[in-house]
Formats: C-alpha cells, structure tokens, sequence
C-alpha cells in the first residue's frame, strides 16, 4: 500500500515510511492510496468474527505487501494478551445508551489499543535494528503512559514523552512518571498540550535534528493509531445488530472520530458521528460555523480533551476539498500566518453529511455523572460523560454507541468531587503508587527540549 501526503499527492510512501515518520515532510499528513470499501457479503463475513480476527482483516488492508497476514495475526494476539477482555473492548448496555469500554488496557485508555500493536511493529518493522529509534511524543495525559507501557525496555527504542506541566490529572501523572524503564524520559513543559505538540511537530520538521537523533513519532497523527481505532467501529456495529448506528464520541485531536470516519469510507452502514467536545471547543465551532480558530487553552475536568489544534482534521480537510492538495495547503498556510482558515458552505454542508458536534460544559460533565451513578449505579470518566452528554443532544439519530475512552479510576478525583465516592484501582493496573515519579521540568520552548534529548542520548 503506497501512501501521500494530504498537503503533496506527489509524493509516495510506503507502511513502513510513514509509520516510521508520522508526519509528513513539508507538514502534511499521510494518508493511503486506496481505502478498501466492503460491500455486503463481505461485511456480513467480516461480522463471523472475534476481535483479533477482526482487527487483522481490517489493519491487513493498510499494511499488505508488507506484513503477511498469520504474523500480523499473531502480533495482534500478541498485543491483546494484557487486556482484561480476550475480546479487547467490551459493550454495555447503560439504560439507553450501548457503551463501548474501550479502556481495559494496560493504561486503562483507549490509547492502549493501538499502543499495544505500534510497540510490537517497532520491532516487527526492525526500525531500530542498526540504530536507536528516538520517539518523541506529546500527550495530554493518556497517550504518554499507552506509549510507555507500549515501549518500555524495548531494544534500541528511547521514549521521550512531553506532558503539560500540572494540566493532567494525578493517576494519569503518576502512571505515566512509574511505569517505564530505563530508556523511559517524562518532560513536563511548562505550557499546555497545544505547546507540547507544536513542539514535537518543529523536532520533525528540523531534518537535521529529525535524522540526527533518528526520531520517530507515535502521535495520534501516526495513521497506524488510526487504523488499529477503527476496528472498534466495525465490532460493536456487528455486537449491536442493528441496520445503522451513530457514534458519539468524546474528542481532542480527532483521531479516534476519524477512525469512525474511515469505517464508514469502508462501507459500515454509520450514521453520524457525534464529535463531544468540552470548552475547548473548536471542533465544534469548525463544523457547525465553519471557522477554524484556536483559542488559548482552557483546562477543564477532561484534560485528555484540552487542545485547540485538532491535528487530524486535515485528514478530514482533504476529503472536504474533493482531495484537492493545493487547497489543503492553501488553508494550513492561511493557518499559520493567520491564525484561523474559513470553510465555505458547501464544506460545511458536506462535513455536515457525516458529522454533528456539540460543547457540553463541565457542569453539565459532572452532572451526568452523577446522574448515570444515581440511575444505574455505574461510574462514568468524564471524558466518557462527554460523549454521553453529546448523545443525550442527538436522541433523535436513533442507536448511538458512546466511545468509554477512560476507565474512571483515572480520573478519582474528579469522580470524588462528583460522587463523593473513592473508587478502587482494577486488578489489571500494574500500578507501584509508592514508586518514586520520574520526570523533569522544562520550558516551553523546541530549544531545551532539543537539549534536553541530546543530553540523555549521548
Ligand atoms: C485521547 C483522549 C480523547 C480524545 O481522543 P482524540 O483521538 O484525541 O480525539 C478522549 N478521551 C480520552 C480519555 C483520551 O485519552
């Protein structure tokens, strides 16, 4: 499978390039050539089976020619052997609501889905079979600790993982700053995780530091996350037996509602996708008025949800444009010299065919929580209260799946604070809360962390 960028057709890559780089020279994203579209028959085998039979069929269309199909297989077995369900997710009826758990990783996320499987391509790919892989990656709380779990103590792989400085919550903190190994570096920049990625995004596009320190990237702009979230489009579509659903879906950088995207490129019979923003809300705005504008940052009770750059919705751009690249890179331009890019109506209109979006409060968080508490004796994370929240606005869309995208424990205080309530840590959290944190703390700016990694790696 060849891929491009969105802001250069021209240019071609292959699997291995892209899952290596993440992002695109010149700025762009990648994507495939092809998408493969299901038509009934094939969707109706597709639905036979399990989990991990599943996520081979669909990743195996993005990778064929360069992984063969039983060893992705056992990779992806491989990869699933830590989560507390041998089906990985696991769908719940709450009430109205179908809730897809997405969060029974090792770091209790929906992270760990595709982090889980990147870890082991690091080594099935050999990347870093010469030379050390340096992977630099900027979270706002859940991404560091999958990608930690994912690469801790892996041969000639060092992790460099940057967090905003007191902008995340305490368990996700503490997971991320305890459970890696030595080739783990936690970086708290003093800034928001708008800061961090910006950051990140100027290390690979400097080539002479990107090949230096031989980098690598495992953000939600990598297309291998994408590819490995849309399998969990495709299996709870399936569980539900129902002729169309919807998906709600609580959203930062839109790279899980992407994946829904594609699923429904691929042929799954999706209705809308629901985008759940909080405050920080211009996803919602983008869609609904056409203005793309980053605000400052706002921290709120759903911190994995505080960004105002949504990188991937460039990927949706592209698509928006009738896959124009010349226009993709018109807006990204008008961007950065800017500071905001307009969509006319007919953009609108179209994104509009697939997409609904709204902004739910963090009062209005907190109060559903505690309102599926007091109703169904169910805790709830935040982040997934949004999603609830968006499809309580949407009830006339019909069946809508929520995405669970964090297990509530990582969010105790809050969940505290809502219900008064301590929540216990699941069995499968392999968390030491005496240990020692590990992480320095570091300006905002792409210098010192460029020192910083120099340091460490040399
Ligand atoms: C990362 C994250 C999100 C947002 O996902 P995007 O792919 O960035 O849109 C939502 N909820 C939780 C708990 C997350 O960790």
């Amino acid at each position: 499978m060849n891929y491009f960028s969105t802001r250069d057709k021209s240019l071609k890559f292959s699997f291995k390039d892209i899952f290596l780089r993440g992002l695109a020279p010149g700025g762009g994203l990648f994507l495939p050539a092809r998408i493969k579209k299901y038509n009934r028959e094939e969707l109706n085998n597709l639905s036979q089976l399990n989990y991990n039979e599943l996520a081979t069929e669909i990743i195996f269309n993005f990778c064929s020619g360069e992984i063969k199909k039983e060893e992705l297989k056992s990779l992806i077995q491989t990869s699933y052997s830590r989560f507390k369900y041998k089906e990985v997710v696991n769908l719940k009826k709450i009430g109205e609501i179908d809730l897809l758990e997405l969060y029974h990783g090792p770091t209790l996320a929906f992270k760990d889905i595709a982090m889980q499987v990147i870890g082991n391509l690091y080594d099935y790919l050999e990347v870093a079979k010469d030379k050390t892989v340096n992977v630099v990656v900027a979270t706002s709380g859940d991404t560091g600790s999958a990608a930690i779990a994912a690469l801790s103590n892996r041969k000639n792989i060092n992790l460099f993982v940057l967090h905003p400085h007191n902008k995340i919550s305490n368990i996700q903190r503490k997971i991320m700053t305890t459970i890696g190994g030595d080739n783990i570096y936690n970086i708290a920049i003093e800034g928001s995780f708008d800061d961090c990625q910006k950051i990140v995004k100027e290390l690979f596009n400097d080539d002479s530091f990107r090949s230096k320190i031989n980098m690598s990237g495992v953000n939600s702009i990598n297309w291998a996350r994408i590819i490995c979230q849309i399998v969990y489009y495709f299996y709870s579509f399936f569980k539900l037996k129902k002729n169309k659903v919807s998906f709600s879906v609580p959203t930062g950088n839109f790279g899980d509602i992407y994946a829904g995207y594609v699923a429904k490129k691929m042929g799954l019979p999706i209705n809308k996708l629901i985008v759940a923003t909080n405050k920080n809300d211009i996803l919602q705005r983008v869609i609904n008025t056409g203005e793309y504008k980053p605000d400052t940052v706002k921290p709120t009770i759903t911190p994995s949800m505080d960004i105002q750059v949504a990188s991937n919705f460039e990927r949706l751009l592209y698509y928006i444009l009738d896959e124009k690249d010349g226009k993709v890179e018109l807006l990204m331009n008008d961007l950065s010299s800017k500071s905001f890019f307009n969509l006319e109506k007919k953009e609108i209109d179209k994104i509009k065919k697939d997409f609904e979006a709204v902004k739910v409060t963090d009062e209005e968080t907190v109060s559903i929580i505690d309102e599926i508490y007091k109703e169904h004796k169910f805790v709830i994370d935040p982040h997934t209260a949004t999603g609830v929240g968006a499809a309580k606005t949407f009830k006339n869309l019909g069946d809508i799946v929520v995405l669970g995208t964090a297990h509530p424990y990582k969010f105790s205080d809050t969940i505290k604070k809502a219900l008064g309530k301590n929540l216990n840590s699941p069995d499968h959290l392999k968390l030491n809360i005496d240990k020692k944190e590990s992480f320095d703390i570091i300006g905002n700016s792409n210098s010192e962390v460029k020192k910083y990694i120099l340091g460490k790696i040399q």
